[in-house]
């Protein structure tokens, strides 16, 4: 019998704080693979709000419900981390043009980096693009309500967040 192996995917990200459309963009994601394995990244350049502990904490909650998927820190090259996991794949979600000249440099080295593993674009559910992490800290900042982009655990986790400041 031919063996079997399972497709997996790695889904790298902030996740600074997680978003209504990382969320759909995993679970479309998901159906593409066997397993996904959600890379938070350490990332010390975005200064982030959340820690890469909470963020992965934050992740891993979001995340509870849904089969086959894992979620793991890095902090190593994208490359290296997805061979470690196994993936064929890397997914990653694309929002209009703004991602597009970042994205796009990015997957052509990564080929050239390793060329046996893809890099997938997605696009999130039309009502879900324009939602950006960095949006969300803003907002939440000048005292908007943001339970329209992200969970209520989430939304919980930056009030909290906030009111600590
Ligand atoms: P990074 O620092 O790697 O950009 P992010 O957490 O900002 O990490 O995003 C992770 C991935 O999710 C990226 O591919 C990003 O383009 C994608 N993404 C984030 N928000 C959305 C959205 N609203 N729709 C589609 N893709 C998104």
């Amino acid at each position: 019998m031919m063996a079997v192996r399972d497709r997996v995917g790695v889904y790298p990200g902030t996740f600074d704080p997680m978003t209504l459309g990382h969320l759909d963009i995993i679970r479309r994601g998901a159906h593409l693979v066997d397993r996904l394995v959600i890379g938070v990244t350490t990332n010390p350049s975005k200064s982030p709000m959340f820690t890469v502990a909470e963020r992965l904490r934050m992740v891993t909650r979001e995340i509870a419900a849904m089969p086959s998927i894992s979620v793991v820190e890095f902090d190593s090259l994208l490359m290296d981390f997805a061979e470690r996991e196994g993936a064929s794949l890397i997914l990653r979600g694309l929002r209009a043009v703004a991602d597009f000249e970042y994205e796009y440099q990015m997957a052509g080295m990564n080929q050239q980096l390793n060329d046996r593993i893809e890099t997938v674009f997605l696009m999130a559910d039309v009502s879900l693009q324009p939602i950006a992490s960095k949006l969300v800290k803003e907002i939440a900042r000048y005292g908007g309500a943001i339970e329209k982009f992200v969970t209520p655990g989430v939304a919980a986790d930056v009030a909290e967040r906030l009111a600590r400041k």
